[in-house]
């Protein structure tokens, strides 16, 4: 299935909102002491309070509240510094408590944006309506046994950020866009590894279809999608299902549905249930939530620098492209290696040999940055052989070959296989003038006003000198033999 809509949806807009659940990353959970790490035999890190027995109070873990407030920044949001828990009251199995502690009224991050780019380069807003804090619930797992479900509570409590967005995303290829930048902001902060592979990000996709200018109609909302090529997916789906039920005269109606990759549809799960059935009201067993602004000040003032401000930065100092800058910062581990590279060098020259060779490298050999094909130092000489003139253009490649293979370093490759560029003016005339002897035809070609045969007899001279002539000088030498 393609993940675009472009042309199948005739007279109708699509319209998306994205609630993201974001795991916390703390040492423990939201309301009690118990680890909040990934993993461990099932049930071990399960204190009282998350197992739901009575008469437990929960503690707020400040650190949580940190982690919101740098994310609520990173969204360029509003900080409440008046913000409140709530008790969502509704029973599921693996949510011992019987209600989920949550912010409902009073979230603790109001409004605020992110930039996405569209395909076409240019940059979009979405809004953010709020960021609140809650509790994760359990894990019922129905198929380790074949006739009981089984319930592992180490995620029972742990933090969670909700971050809701506005319905400002239009298209499959927005919606994609927005979780990769949202999961891009958290990872630099450190506040939520993205991993959505393991649950630690999840995305309820919300969509409704209109015709352009008119109101938003109604919406259904697609649970718990855990990648991000999936919400693509199921945008793609549920849009077109909607369209196809108000198209035949019918009525989309409200209600939950469930994503099924297998079959790449939706599917109804339940009808939507509103605020007033989850009988909200204030947690009587934590006060509200005061914040000072020094608090908030010092935390800001302690941001990493985010990815709009790295990509801005990196055009601005190595004078490369706003394009290649935004691959570069994609990952952080990637912006730090290309930094390192490009200080004190051609910063275009770094951002081509990183984003070329080295990504090719990567790939083909499945190394990653944190492991990567060469090293920083390794390809940093490979430049700077290259700017003093050491080697060409050509031969670098081949260098770089090399030492992805080997793990050698530059210099001791071109030594050992003598790849020196050739810059002796005598010896790239000697080579230019065999060249033209042995191609007389070719030659009087030329001067019966081929012009095109020049680069032949530059390839020529070149192979002739094993890819070590300076092009420079032999495209100098070719022009003047031939007068
Ligand atoms: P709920 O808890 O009922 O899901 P929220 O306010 O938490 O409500 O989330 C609502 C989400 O639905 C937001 O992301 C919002 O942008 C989105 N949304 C609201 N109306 C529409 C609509 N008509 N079409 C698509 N998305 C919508
Ligand atoms: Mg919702």
């Amino acid at each position: 299935m393609a993940y675009s809509l472009e042309g199948r949806t005739g007279a109708w807009e699509v319209v998306v909102g994205l609630e993201v659940h974001a795991q916390v990353i703390s040492e423990s959970k939201l309301f009690s002491g118990a680890s909040a790490t990934y993993g461990g035999a099932p049930n071990a890190h399960v204190s009282f309070i998350d197992a739901g027995f009575p008469g437990m109070l929960p503690v707020i873990n400040k650190e949580c509240v940190a982690q919101a407030v740098r994310t609520g920044l990173g969204l360029r949001a509003q900080i409440n510094l008046f913000s409140r828990f709530d008790r969502k009251n509704y029973f599921y199995a693996d949510l011992p408590q019987g209600y989920q502690i949550s912010q409902f009224a009073h979230p603790i991050v109001g409004k605020g944006n992110v930039e996405i780019e569209l395909q076409d380069g240019t940059i979009k807003h979405i809004g953010i309506t709020r960021l609140h804090l809650e509790q994760d619930a359990g894990k019922s797992m129905h198929d380790q046994h074949p006739s009981k479900s089984v319930i592992d509570l180490n995620r029972a409590g742990v933090g969670l950020m909700e971050i809701v967005s506005e319905p400002d995303i239009r298209s499959p290829e927005e919606a994609g866009a927005y979780l990769r930048k949202i999961r891009q902001i958290v990872r630099y902060l450190g506040t939520c590894d993205g991993n959505m592979e393991e649950g630690s990000m999840r995305a309820d996709v919300n969509v409704s279809v209109r015709k352009p200018g008119e109101e938003f109609r109604t919406r259904c909302e697609i649970k718990n999608v855990n990648s991000i090529r999936f919400v693509m997916h199921a945008v793609e789906a549920e849009a077109l299902r909607q369209i196809e039920v108000w198209e035949s005269g019918g009525e989309v109606v409200q209600e939950t549905r469930l994503y099924d990759p297998s079959k790449g549809e939706t599917r109804s799960m339940r009808s939507k249930e509103d605020a007033h059935d989850y009988r909200y009201f204030p947690e009587p067993d934590l006060l509200p939530l005061l914040l000072e602004q020094s608090w908030v000040d010092e935390l800001k003032a302690k941001l990493p620098e985010l990815p709009d401000e790295k990509r801005a930065r990196f055009c601005r100092e190595y004078g490369i492209p706003f394009y290649d800058a935004g691959v570069l910062v994609a990952e952080q581990a990637t912006a730090d290696f290309y930094e390192t590279l490009a200080k004190g060098r051609d910063g275009k020259l770094a951002a081509n040999w990183v984003t070329g060779d080295f990504f090719a490298a990567m790939n083909r050999t499945g190394k990653n940055i944190e492991n990567p094909p060469v090293t920083v130092e390794a390809l940093g000489q490979l430049l700077d052989l290259l700017a003093d003139k050491t080697i060409n253009g050509r031969i670098a490649k081949d260098v770089f070959e090399e030492m992805v293979e080997t793990g050698k370093m530059p210099a001791a490759i071109v030594e050992e296989k003598g790849l020196k560029q050739v810059t002796d003016t005598g010896a790239i005339d000697a080579a230019v003038a065999k060249v033209l002897a042995d191609n007389a035809d070719k030659v009087a070609e030329y001067k019966s006003g081929k012009d095109k045969l020049f680069g032949f007899f530059v390839g020529q001279v070149m192979k002739a000198m094993q890819g070590k002539g300076n092009p420079a000088l032999v495209n100098e030498a070719v022009k003047t033999q031939l007068g």
